[in-house]
């Protein structure tokens, strides 16, 4: 235990999981502390569509009305979180840090609502990064989350999916700009071997990237789509 409390920030490994990744404190179970959850930015009710954050006292089951007037072509999109303070700190982090001693800690959070939301599901579909842009990263965030829920259920991450157009970023488009920024930017290759695909990204925002992955995937042959991130941008905050 003195090991722990020295142990240095920053420096997480599955020795000291007893430690919260966003504080530092000794945590109660997990790798979020008790306070740190209480005051993280639960997407608690949200469209049973899109996923999008709701107002507050919405009976379960009620549908955005974005998607009442045109559903998304994946199933169900689901996020634990909202990106906000400090998840999309967290997630900037992660991406353009390299600092990927918290995913683990989100991937947690993953497992927690597939079990829950998707038990239809036979494969992880981690978005994939063009390969310029994987390459500068060094890492797909998609593909780091996938792993622990790889070894969590058993489920098979698909490594058919090749994003083979560098789109530029979908900061500041509008949705038609994005839409057409992301046309035919996917491609899968071989015979899909999955069904019920998951696609699993950080943060879903306005959706188009999964739409148009989700219209690949069931352009190849899969019945059903879902999506599952870590955090669901507000509809206001689109970056
Ligand atoms: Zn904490
Ligand atoms: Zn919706």
């Amino acid at each position: 235990m003195k090991l722990l409390k020295n142990a240095p920030g920053n420096l997480h490994c599955c020795h000291i999981a007893e430690i919260c990744v966003l504080c530092d404190q000794v945590a109660d179970g997990g790798r979020i502390c008790g306070q740190c959850r209480r005051i993280l930015p639960w997407n608690d009710t949200f469209c049973e569509c899109c996923g999008q954050a709701m107002m507050a006292g919405q009976p379960p089951g009620v549908v955005c009305f974005a998607c009442q007037s045109l559903r998304p072509p994946f199933e169900k999109a689901r996020a634990p979180l909202i990106y906000d303070f400090p998840v999309d700190a967290v997630i900037k982090a992660i991406k353009f840090r390299r600092q990927l001693w918290y995913v683990p800690a989100f991937a947690d959070l993953l497992r927690r609502t597939l079990t829950s939301e998707f038990a239809q599901v036979d494969a992880l579909v981690p978005v994939p990064l063009h390969r310029w842009r994987h390459m500068t990263r060094g890492f797909n965030q998609a593909t780091e989350l996938c792993r622990p829920l790889h070894k969590a259920t058993g489920l098979p991450i698909m490594t058919q999916v090749d994003r083979i157009r560098a789109t530029s970023a979908q900061t500041g488009l509008n949705t038609a700009e994005r839409k057409r920024n992301l046309k035919n930017a996917f491609a899968v290759s071989g015979k899909l071997k999955s069904r019920h695909p998951l696609i699993v990204d950080d943060v879903i925002t306005t959706g188009e990237t999964c739409s148009q992955l989700a219209m690949e995937l069931i352009r190849s042959g899969a019945k059903s789509v879902s999506v599952l991130t870590v955090a669901r941008a507000l509809r206001a905050r689109q970056d």
